[in-house]
């Protein structure tokens, strides 16, 4: 008999863990599986980092539903779980007359959304508000209730909070495939062995066809990855003090100039549909029109100065939506389907996925409900996730005081961002053990600077060799298969 869950979740991206994490509110025994090494190594860490207002998807969509619901949930969880969150307001910039009229006509679609406080300001306005734009804007659509937030943190801090709350989480487990009684689901096959369970929620992002095709369900459905490349630039460089969009196009919301939460500006992301759901390169041509639209919206932006090139790869699935009379094909999954027993179903989650994670997560709760789930809170649920001391943001005092308890904070591993061995420590203990050098990259923010971790490097894979107690030829990057040496220094092959 395989250890056995009450629900077991197929993913560890900002939805997986979202879910995991309000789940964990109710007396049930819940695995959460991830295939990679890290929890939020997906869509979820690739991605604008734009909390969205909601006027940008149709009304009467499960998208613009769920976004709506979720921007509202954001101060509160942003609060509970310590993500950086930072309600800024975001804008789309009309330039030249002609894009215009599309400002009044996304005003419309965000009102009929019930997206509180827009207005169109004039170019005027948006030149005072924002020095440096194109100087043919004339004008633009302004959101108060747009914010920016730290991609990587939303699945961690609620993986975390789910793990303070008694969910598991694997990692290396990857779904391969569920276990059937006739047409209930009662367990899951994966390359650690079998697990079983009374209820198995697909959260496995651009795999979500995958898996649900294991269950017979929604054999039509399909996933193509739409690749969006991005550029950061050098914080020296600060460009822009806001989120700037483009009027969108009719498959992505625009290649946008955007200031990040670690100050640094970013540019992109394009929209190009591939096959190959693991392609994440940035190609020569892809950046040429990243440039093409930065420089539509902020002529003075330089390419001189990136730092960095990324690429995330969204789950464009061909969901049409249910609501009656919308027209729209590349809706959200979230139902329980009819054809099995035991299956919660989120598919086709692109943007504004990461925004409607926390809307996501209470309506699967929901239709749990909803299929006759008796859900009992538990009366010592904890929604709090505790912060850990991030030394460069501390008071001097405060620092003086940690350094003095643990000297390990006294010592800076990486220059640019100013994280300390203290931190890097207590990443590799937290909750969910940081054990690549990218896991704590993606926790500290060490080695986004200037050097790209050039000097810090070196020192990461000391101190988690040491602290994991294994060889430093075992640490990798990111997981089995990028590991950073090869053999001990002066070794001699054969
Ligand atoms: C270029 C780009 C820009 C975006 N910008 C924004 C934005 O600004 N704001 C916004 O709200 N949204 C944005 N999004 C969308 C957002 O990032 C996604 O909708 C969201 O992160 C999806 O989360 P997820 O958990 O569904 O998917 P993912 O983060 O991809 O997580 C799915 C997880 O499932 C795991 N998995 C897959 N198969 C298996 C298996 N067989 N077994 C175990 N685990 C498995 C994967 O490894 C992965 O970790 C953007 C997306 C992209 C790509």
């Amino acid at each position: 008999m395989p250890e056995t869950y009450d629900v077991i979740v197929i993913g560890g991206g900002a939805v997986g863990c979202m879910v995991a994490r309000f789940l964990s509110r109710y007396r049930l025994s819940i695995l959460l599986i991830e295939k990679e090494a890290d929890i939020g190594m997906g869509a979820s860490s690739a991605n604008s980092a734009i909390i969205h207002a909601g006027y940008d998807p149709l009304p009467g969509t499960l998208k613009a539903k769920m976004n709506v619901a979720a921007n509202l949930m954001w101060d509160t969880l942003a609060g509970e779980l310590n993500i950086p969150f930072e309600r800024r307001g975001d804008y789309v910039v009309a330039i030249g007359p002609k894009e215009l009229p599309k400002l009044e006509l996304l005003l419309e679609q965000g009102r009929r959304n019930g997206v509180p406080g827009m207005h169109i300001i004039s170019a005027e306005e948006m030149r005072h508000r924002e020095p440096n734009i194109n100087p043919d804007v004339s004008g633009a659509l302004w959101a108060p209730t747009g914010g920016i937030c730290d991609p990587f943190a939303i699945s961690i801090a609620a993986a975390e909070n789910a793990v303070q709350n008694g969910v598991r989480i694997l990692l290396e487990t990857a779904f391969e495939d569920f276990i059937m009684d006739g047409k209930r689901i009662v367990g899951i096959k994966t390359n650690r062995g079998d697990f079983g369970c009374r209820w198995a929620v697909n959260a496995a992002g651009l795999y979500a066809d995958v898996v649900m095709h294991k269950a017979g369900v929604r054999p039509e459905f399909k996933i193509t990855p739409r690749r969006g490349e991005y550029c950061i630039l050098d914080r020296a460089e600060i460009t822009v003090n806001n989120v700037l969009f483009p009027v969108p196009s009719d498959i992505s919301k625009g290649i946008l100039v955007t200031a990040t939460l670690h100050g640094n500006t970013i540019v992109g992301p394009n929209a190009q549909d591939i096959e190959d759901k693991e392609d994440r390169a940035v190609t020569y041509d892809g950046l040429g029109e990243l440039w093409d639209g930065a420089h539509k919206l902020v002529p003075s932006l330089s390419p001189r100065h990136v730092i960095a090139v990324f690429a995330g790869l969204r789950a464009s699935g061909n969901a049409p939506c249910e609501t009656p009379g919308v027209d729209y094909n590349h809706d959200f999954i979230i139902e329980i389907p009819r054809e099995v027993q035991g299956l919660v179903n989120l598919g086709g989650i692109e943007s504004p996925g990461l925004t409607s994670a926390p809307a996501i997560a209470l309506r699967v709760i929901e239709l749990l409900k909803e299929a006759g789930e008796k859900l009992e809170e538990k009366p010592d649920w904890q929604p709090i996730r505790p912060p850990r001391p991030r030394f460069r943001d501390l008071p001097h005092e405060e620092q003086k005081r940690l350094i003095a308890l643990d000297p390990r904070y006294g010592r800076i591993v990486c220059r640019c961002e100013m994280v300390t061995e203290g931190e890097i420590v207590a990443e590799i203990h937290a909750p969910i053990p940081a054990r690549t050098y990218d896991a704590i990259k993606r926790r500290t923010w060490l080695g986004t600077g200037r050097c790209l971790g050039s000097f810090d490097m070196p020192r990461v894979v000391d101190i988690l060799a040491q602290e994991l107690g294994v060889s430093p030829l075992a640490i990798t990057k990111k997981g089995p298969g990028s590991e950073f040496l090869v053999r001990p220094t002066k070794q001699v092959e054969g």
